[in-house]
């Protein structure tokens, strides 16, 4: 087959949170050159937090979760390409080629490729009935296993599981959670918020596993069970995981960007590869954050969305390096909404307002006397206070 060749202003590889941010924000700020988006999914660019909420809960509708109707793209005159990823990256040439062959010349790259779930090598890992957690094709098999399953184990003690484990719960079925943690969410946010968010889970008919590892899956073809390293051996027709992502720097990699220490593209504080005019956000994006004074990569989609956001700023003409402070979110079921600003790489001390029994509090963490991170439960004018403390350090620390 010949190779058709095409020319872009912007090629953005990726369709996620940060690849569809930067070419909306490119259209809003006036830029004129053609944009094409190429990504993986077969679905166009979607809210992701849907995944394990909404629309595994089947509250929402695959076309409710699309992030812009089917026209906007053709609209915006963004060229949008599902199921078609970018296997080859030529940063001297500045041109890629397009899984179908097609070779496209840019005068800028944006690399979203966010992040694949990271396999388990564990005994039985092969048997049917485990589902691992990304795309909303996942969430339709989930939630047919989970229908048709008497008992579900969830694997993991943080976002993803805990999200899956409270829709699924809510959808009126049996889970427990397994997780080396001994508290849900306490890697993150320590153990004072980890105790009140067990008690969320469990108050509501989850069963938590905590502190155990898990050992193997039992079963003929399907699994049956799920034994962990205690010993115990818990029945599951259904299981999910949700124990972490790698982020997908194989492009990067193979074009060879320099990467950084935490598995990410190693970027300056505006966000720019080792290449000049090859951009990263998102889940790959390893940064020099000139908030935090050090290198920063962080998973989650609000981010993803800044820091698209950002590049395409960049790409307009800004100077400015990427300052946002980091800002996520997660909701259990309708039982519990948490916010956090950060992120704190460490903390020596906490300091809790309001009432963790009440439901209704904010955990600032502390490093050295500075505010480095917030969690609010409904507490959103202290998370507002945090995010001003971490934005400017010259700020008295109040509580
Ligand atoms: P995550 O936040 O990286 O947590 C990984 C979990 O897997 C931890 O509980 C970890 O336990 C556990 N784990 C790792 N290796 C394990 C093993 N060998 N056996 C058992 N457990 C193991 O990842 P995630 O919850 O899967 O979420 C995936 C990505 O999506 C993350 O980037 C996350 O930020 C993002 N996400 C964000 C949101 C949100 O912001 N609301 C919601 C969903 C997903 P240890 O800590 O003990 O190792």
């Amino acid at each position: 087959m010949p190779e058709t060749e095409l020319g872009t202003g912007v090629l953005v590889v990726g369709a996620g949170a940060a690849g569809s941010a930067c070419a909306e924000t490119l259209r809003d700020g006036g830029y004129g050159g053609s944009i094409l988006v190429a990504g993986r999914d077969v679905d166009p660019p979607y809210d992701r937090p849907s995944v394990t909420k909404q629309y595994l809960s089947g509250e929402a509708a695959r076309e409710e979760t699309y992030l812009h109707p089917p026209g906007w793209w053709a609209e915006h005159d963004v060229d949008l390409r599902v199921r078609t990823s970018v296997t080859a990256l030529d940063t001297q040439a500045r041109a890629a080629t397009l899984s179908d062959k097609t070779v496209v010349a840019f005068e800028h790259a944006v690399l979203a490729t966010g992040a694949n779930v990271r396999r388990l090598r564990v005994d039985g890992g092969q048997l049917e009935g485990i589902h691992y957690v990304r795309a909303l094709g996942n969430a339709d098999t989930i939630r047919a296993g989970a229908d048709d399953a008497e008992r579900i184990v969830v694997v993991g003690g943080s976002y993803i599981a805990c999200e899956v484990a409270a829709t699924l719960t809510a959808r009126g079925r049996s889970v427990t959670m397994v997780a080396e943690e001994q508290l849900p969410l306490s890697r993150g946010f320590g153990d004072t918020a980890g105790a009140y968010f067990r008690d969320v889970l469990t108050s509501r008919g989850v069963e938590w596993a905590g502190g155990d590892a898990l050992a193997a899956f039992e079963g003929d073809e399907h699994v049956d069970s799920v034994r962990t390293a205690s010993g115990r051996s818990i029945p599951a027709q259904t299981v999910v995981m949700g124990t972490g992502v790698m982020p997908d720097v194989m492009l990067a990699r193979s074009a060879g960007l320099q990467l950084g220490d935490t598995g990410g593209v190693r970027c300056s504080a505006r966000l720019e590869t080792s290449a000049p005019g090859i951009w990263a956000a998102g889940d790959i994006c390893e940064y020099d954050s000139v908030l935090h004074g050090r290198r920063l990569r962080v998973e989650h989609w609000e981010v993803a969305r800044g820091q698209g956001a950002a590049v395409a700023r960049a790409i307009l003409g800004s100077e400015q390096p990427y300052d946002d402070v980091p800002y996520f979110w997660s909701d259990l079921a309708d039982w519990a909404s948490l916010e956090y600003v950060g992120p704190a790489a460490r903390w020596d001390r906490e300091v809790v307002r309001g009432s963790v029994q009440r439901g209704e509090f904010a955990i600032f963490y502390l490093d050295g006397g500075r505010v480095a991170g917030a969690l609010s439960v409904g507490r959103g004018d202290d998370l507002e206070l945090a995010r001003r403390q971490i934005a400017d350090p010259s700020l008295p620390v109040e509580f």
